[in-house]
């Protein structure tokens, strides 16, 4: 039976800033890998065939140049249009399971991390084993990410309020981590690795 030999996959998720990636990478450090969903989501938009298909389906006004997309103008249109998010999605998500599926059978370890923003929103949850939602305030993502990326307050905000409310995800996920300064970020990851570890073997 195929699924035997293909790991099982834990979704992690968490708005923007709250330390996905910082958590990802500690569980990298237990040997677990990470398909980063939004990273290769993001990567077709490199290429100019899929940027002229975007254009196609949502309106040439998107295109950057003859060959890229706006992606903020892409997210204010899609955030503002649900039809035009569902047009999107239809687009974006059948091609990232498919090169997660394949990238799947090439793992070996018991599970795999499946690193989502939009876990949830788009139901993807409902293929994983177990999710892990990365907790953080508001405030703190804010002061972080003014450190990390260049966005003003403002922009920060306007991403923040176009993701799925901190309680909404508290309340749908299965572990959830609590990446405050100081807290045991290490500790908390090598727990929940074991619970998956035994989740997974009292389930196959
Ligand atoms: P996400 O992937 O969820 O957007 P990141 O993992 O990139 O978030 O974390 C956002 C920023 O906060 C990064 O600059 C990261 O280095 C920093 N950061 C993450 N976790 C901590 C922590 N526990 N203490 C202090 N800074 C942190």
């Amino acid at each position: 039976m195929g699924a035997l030999t293909c790991p099982a996959a834990v979704g992690i998720t968490g708005g923007i800033g709250c330390g996905k990636t910082t958590v990802v990478n500690a569980f990298a450090a237990l040997g677990v890998p990470a398909f980063v969903a939004d990273s290769v989501g993001a990567s077709y938009y490199r290429e100019p065939e899929f940027c002229h298909t975007v254009a196609q389906t949502l309106g040439s006004d998107l295109l950057a140049t003859p060959d890229t997309i706006d992606k903020e103008r892409l997210a204010q249109r899609v955030f503002a249009d649900p039809a035009a998010l569902a047009s999107l999605n239809a687009l974006v998500h059948p091609r990232v399971m498919a090169d997660f599926d394949q990238w799947l059978q090439q793992q070996h370890t018991p599970y795999v991390l499946f690193e989502s923003a939009i876990l949830f929103d788009c139901g993807l949850d409902s293929r994983m084993v177990a999710t892990i939602v990365v907790h953080l305030d508001k405030e703190e993502r804010v002061r972080r990410l003014l450190l990390r990326d260049p966005l003003s307050v403002e922009q920060i905000e306007a991403r923040m309020a176009r993701q799925m409310p901190s309680d909404e995800l508290l309340d749908r996920a299965d572990y959830v981590i609590l990446n405050y300064e100081g807290n045991p970020r290490q500790r908390q990851v090598r727990y929940i690795h074991q619970q998956i570890l035994s989740r997974i073997n009292y389930s196959s």
